[in-house]
């Protein structure tokens, strides 16, 4: 037979590696910004047209490239920024990857004029779709300046799928804030159809939250410092009366470069516990210094999503840090914006206000150890009722062990409703409407809940607490069971070990290539240890790219889903009634993990409307 293995042309490689790198006009701005700021500019200065359909140009006064350089750049794999595999676990710069331009190149029409200081002229470099069709010399100042026209113009299926104008103008303002808001120390500009959206001069990061986000937001800030071994934090939390309804002003920096976590979010929310409104989303601008080593960036392409080595650590102390803040800004309300005031601690007892309700924060709180103290905020839904857990497997429910639950289980959080004399009534009478839903009555109407997003939510949120603050308790099995794997499975539980054994899992592996599962969660029925881990490993298949989840996050989803009563059910009246109490005990009663309502209350007004 013939060989029919060919190598692909490079533009055609480009263009498959633009299809990561480039999603939309907001990617090329990320890439460009980041390469600017990479080059030591101190001004940089971004114009579009037409949501960046129609240009894309970054203007800075960096380093700039030699004609060579130039020319380099745009060759895939061609960076600058690392010379040996050593490198890539010591990142200081955004880049490192070299392949940033070449997707672009490759994908449009790109002008690049560019100078470095000791040359008299620079260079200017037009390439269409990866081919050079110009490098002349030029008069231009130092620095760099990159227009990228008409993208997609070569696939037309991308260029149509993008959005309008405005919506992708909005995805440009997103990534121009989240690297603008990181490097105060940068001047950065943006123009959009010629007219000017934002001026923001050299300044300290609060008054560049300032100028991003407003005036208004000049009284909400309460600063947030900690340094330990692994990290330092610093940076802004809003105070929890201007919680929002919507998402949009919460932002991690790790190593000045913006992450998204929902695990460290999560951390931030729950050291506001108690001080939120429901369905409402604290502000934040938190910046967290890691030793490169420790910190994987080269998981996603669009690097957003990041790997810390000490994810619980981080998340400890992030919200111990978190609460401190919030401790302290019940005793010195107002702070005096024109010092940076994100280095020191500003704090001092003597402006005390009689009136302030106080937070409690927990002195003995300690971020390492396993938070068995008195105080501490775990959540309310304790070991201590696990054998009720147990029970919502089973329908024959033991009335002794959930008289004790519900004693156990009454730390109903308050704001649950809109006023307080709306709590759910734990001894209230509920019943199964088509074996789905729990319904019963709350002072305001009757309330109605979906049963297996409900239970979603409350394994959720107990085996997040598991992982992250306080491990699991372990059933050890009588005959430990022995599972094969494929090779790839084998080594995805290995990697998953350390938090499958905090969630309460004993395993261990054989010689003869199996796995051997000595002990499972308390809260887990032993005949389903099989369906659980096959979910786990074929969610980890499918979701290791996705965005927004952490190791940790993603596992308690899994294992939520898959334990949770199921629709069809037949629930006892005391299963039911546990799963109403832990319901609202949790953080997030009202929506599933998937984001999916769990309950919604018809109220009395409708009812009465209906006759
Ligand atoms: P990476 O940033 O991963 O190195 P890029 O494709 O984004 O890869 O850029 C390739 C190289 O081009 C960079 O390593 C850098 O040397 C050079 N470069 C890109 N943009 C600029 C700029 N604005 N100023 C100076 N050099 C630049
Ligand atoms: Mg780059």
């Amino acid at each position: 037979m013939a060989d029919i293995i060919k190598l692909l042309p490079d533009h055609v490689a480009n263009q498959i590696a633009a299809g990561e790198v480039v999603q939309r006009p907001s990617s090329v701005v990320k890439e460009l910004l980041e390469n600017s700021i990479d080059a030591g500019a101190k001004e940089i200065k971004l114009i579009v047209k037409d949501g960046g359909k129609t240009l894309i140009q970054v203007v800075d006064n960096g380093v700039g490239m030699s004609p060579t350089d130039a020319r380099l750049s745009f060759e895939r794999h061609a960076t600058s920024k690392i010379s040996s595999a050593d490198d890539l676990f010591n990142l200081h710069t955004k880049g490192f990857r070299g392949e940033a331009l070449a997707s672009i190149a490759a994908i449009a029409h790109v002008d690049l004029h560019t100078r470095t200081e000791n040359e008299d002229v620079g260079t200017l470099l037009k390439i269409e779709g990866s081919t050079v069709v110009s490098q002349e010399v030029t008069a231009t100042a130092k620095g760099t300046s990159i227009a990228v026209k008409n993208l997609f113009f070569n696939i037309p299926a991308r260029r149509n799928f993008l959005k309008s104008d405005q919506v992708e103008l909005r995805h440009i303002i997103d990534e121009f804030q989240r690297i603008a808001l990181v490097h105060p120390d940068v001047a950065f500009q943006l123009f959009n159809n010629g007219s000017e959206y934002f001026n923001l001069p050299t300044e300290n990061f609060r008054q560049r939250i300032v100028h991003i986000f407003g005036n208004k937001t000049k009284e909400r800030l309460v600063p947030v410092t900690e340094e330990t071994e692994v990290v330092k934090i610093s940076g802004f939390i809003c105070k929890p009366q201007f919680a929002k309804k919507s998402r949009g002003e919460q932002f991690f920096f790790a190593n000045d470069r913006f992450i998204k976590s929902p695990y460290l979010h999560h951390a931030v929310v729950s050291a506001f516990e108690g001080l939120l409104k429901n369905d409402t989303y604290p502000g934040y601008f938190l910046k967290m210094e890691v030793n490169p080593r420790s910190i994987d960036i080269n998981i996603h392409p669009t690097k957003t999503e990041v790997k810390f080595d000490d994810e619980h650590t981080l998340y400890a102390t992030l919200r111990a840090a978190v609460k401190h803040s919030l401790g302290q800004f019940h005793v010195a309300p107002v702070l005096d914006f024109e010092r940076d005031a994100n280095l020191d601690t500003p704090y001092s007892f003597k402006n005390r206000d009689a009136h302030m309700p106080t937070v409690t924060v927990d002195a003995n709180f300690n971020p390492f150890s396993n938070e068995k103290s008195s105080g501490s905020s775990r959540a309310p839904v304790g070991k201590t009722n696990v054998q009720g857990w147990q029970e919502l497997y089973d329908v024959e429910g033991n009335e002794d062990s959930f008289s004790q639950l519900q004693m156990e289980s009454d730390a109903t959080n308050p704001e649950i409703f809109e006023s307080t004399d709306e709590q759910v009534e734990s001894k209230q009478i509920s019943f199964q409407l088509q074996r789905k839903y729990i319904v019963s009555t709350v002072k305001s109407g009757l309330l109605v809940i979906d049963q297996n997003r409900a239970h979603q939510r409350i394994l959720y949120e107990r085996f997040l607490t598991d992982i992250t603050v306080e491990k699991g308790v372990t059933q050890q099995l009588l005959f430990p069971v022995e599972l094969d794997f494929g090779r790839k499975e084998m080594g995805i539980l290995k990697e998953l070990v350390p938090n499958l054994t905090r969630l309460g899992f004993d395993i261990a592996f054989s010689d003869n290539a199996k796995v051997v599962i000595n002990g499972i969660p308390v809260s887990m029925p032993e005949h389903s240890i099989t369906t659980v881990l096959d979910a786990i490993l074929a969610s980890h298949l499918e979701g290791q790219g996705k965005e927004h989840f952490t190791h940790a996050e993603w596992l308690a989803r899994t294992m939520g889903k898959k334990l949770a009563i199921t629709n069809g059910q037949v629930l006892s009246v005391e299963s039911q009634s546990a799963l109403v109490n832990d319901l609202f005990a949790c953080k997030e009663p009202k929506l599933s993990p998937d984001q999916k309502t769990i309950y919604v209350i018809v109220g009395v007004n409708e009812i009465e409307n209906k006759f």
